[in-house]
């Protein structure tokens, strides 16, 4: 099979496999080089769905500058939601989803095809095509999950949002380390059980970090994107993290407070380009309107499980 079959043929079983319209991988100089569109839904034609992207061509090109590996991006656009993903240095998967469908249920796999896609164009041998299966047992993990970065960057109220899903104006620092357990659903069957460990007051005493970082399976990094130097500091937290807990701690970057468009001073560049210089994943969030919280706390439970929710080891 040629490169371009192969990807197509990635395409086409990705979107049998997801609720996704179309699908499209673009190159660094913004030319498609596969496209599939779902054959069952006819308001859609290839020619919509690369118009669409074309359009966009600029700012697909921004996020490629941008460029964290396997950073995403969603767009509302006529077609639908498009949904983006860097597919390693040489291209980005654009994905086309309807727009009330749930992002959650299709990034999971998105991931798998970004893969896919570096691997075919790096043309190593033996590339499977096909989609892996999502287990068919119900199965439940738990995880303990910290989340850090300095004071008043909206930790606790994120962990409010994601949990009670309310927003609190003047939320008082809780004294000591606070745990919160909360399921969330990825995918039907795979329930992820999170204990939230959020570390108030005592944060300045360094064994009650230590107890608090030991033994976590994943953490937030949080900065406040109007103040900078809680970004810088995260280098901090992270030197902390590894001390204690060590390698292999799943880790997801997050700039908070993006509502307040006016005092804001890192830009989502600088933002990404720290991500990447520290090894993190990227999102942004408002503790406030709620934006990107769930998805956050959904990405590291995607990192948490993905290695165990496939059928197949090839991933
Ligand atoms: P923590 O010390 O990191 O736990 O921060 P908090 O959650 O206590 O939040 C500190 C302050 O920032 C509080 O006054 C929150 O109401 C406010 N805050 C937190 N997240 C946001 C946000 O996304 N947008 C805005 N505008 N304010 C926020
Ligand atoms: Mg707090």
């Amino acid at each position: 099979m040629s490169t371009s079959e192969m990807l197509n043929e990635l395409l086409s079983n990705y979107l049998k496999t997801t609720a996704a319209k179309a699908a499209a991988i673009v190159d660094k100089d913004g030319l498609i080089i596969a496209s599939q569109v779902d054959p069952e839904i006819d308001e859609l034609s290839i020619g919509g769905v690369t118009g669409a992207i074309e359009k966009l061509y600029d700012r697909i090109k921004t996020e490629f500058k941008l460029g964290s590996r396997f950073g995403t991006t969603t767009i509302d656009q006529e077609v639908g939601k498009l949904i983006f993903v860097n597919a390693g240095p040489g291209a980005i998967l654009t994905t086309v989803a309807s727009s009330t469908s749930e992002t959650d249920c299709i990034l999971p796999y998105s991931y798998i095809v970004a893969e896919k896609i570096v691997q075919i164009l790096e043309k190593r041998k033996k590339i499977d095509v096909s989609m892996p299966k999502i287990t068919e047992e119900p199965m439940k993990f738990s995880f303990k999950v910290v989340i850090l970065g300095d004071g008043g960057v909206g930790k606790t109220s994120l962990l409010m949002r994601f949990v009670e899903k309310s927003f609190a104006e003047d939320y008082k620092s809780t004294i000591g380390t606070n745990i919160m357990r909360v399921d969330y659903k990825l995918m039907d069957k795979i329930t992820v059980a999170f204990s939230l460990w959020d570390l108030a007051g005592q944060q300045y005493f360094s064994k009650v970090r230590q107890m608090y970082l030991s033994g976590c399976q994943a953490a937030l990094f949080v900065y406040d994107v109007t103040r900078p130097d809680t970004l810088f500091n995260l280098k901090n937290w992270q030197n902390e993290l590894q001390t204690v807990a060590g390698p292999g701690v799943k880790s997801l970057m997050v700039g908070n407070k993006t509502d307040l468009i006016e005092e804001r001073k890192v830009s989502l560049e600088d933002g990404k380009k720290i991500a990447d210089e520290l090894g993190f994943s990227y999102l942004e969030t408002s503790a406030k309107t709620g934006d990107n919280v769930n998805r956050s706390f959904g990405s590291l439970a995607f990192l948490l499980v993905k290695d165990k929710m496939f059928q197949q080891s090839n991933f």
